[in-house]
């Protein structure tokens, strides 16, 4: 898992950027699907913030004056100040760890179905592109077997989704690359 920015596929498929915002359009509408994903990622989101207010409530000098040089307001100050940074330098950093756990458990597999409901073959797991004419031969980049088993449940998780309204969603797999993104 990278902690510094999302890795949704591999760095070789390349799709153009309407194809890209295709893609996280389609991720985010199947997460929005999914009460449970929506739910984790709100949970472990909410994470760092909760522990930065438990934090100032079992230290609460920490964030004030009077501790450090008592006596010497400016020194008081520039110690309260640098406290600060400190804290926040450290809760931004958390709070973006957090982040990038929380996408990579709950959007990145939506992005890979998205991806492969396009006709694109990559591994759901790592997101490596896989044997075009193989699909049932394990991922080279991490050895997860069983793509057919996943590309059914996205077959089905997509012909679920389809609504009379919009037949397109039915048969992913005649979604063309530069179709308009469904309104609503
Ligand atoms: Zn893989």
């Amino acid at each position: 898992m990278n902690l510094i920015r999302p890795v949704f596929h591999d760095p070789a498929y390349r799709p153009p950027l309407r194809e890209l915002i295709a893609i996280h359009w389609t991720a985010n509408l199947r997460m929005l699907r999914r009460p449970r994903d929506i739910a984790i990622f709100t949970a472990i989101s909410m994470v760092p913030v909760l522990t930065l207010f438990a934090a100032v409530e079992v230290f609460p000098e920490f964030l004030r004056t009077g501790s450090a040089n008592p006596g010497n307001i400016m020194l008081e100050l520039q110690s309260l100040l640098l406290r600060v940074i400190a804290v926040g330098v450290g809760f931004l950093a958390v709070q973006h760890v957090a982040f990038m756990i929380a996408i990579e458990l709950t959007y990145t597999p939506h992005v890979r179905a998205a991806i492969r409901d396009r006709g694109v073959p990559v591994c759901l797991r790592c997101g490596h592109l896989l044997p075009p004419n193989d699909p049932e031969a394990p991922c080279p980049e991490c050895g997860t077997t069983g793509s057919s088993a996943t590309i059914r449940d996205s077959g089905r998780a997509a012909a679920k989704d389809a609504t009379p309204a919009n037949p397109d969603m039915a048969n992913p797999d005649m979604a063309k690359p530069d179709m308009e993104v469904p309104r609503r």
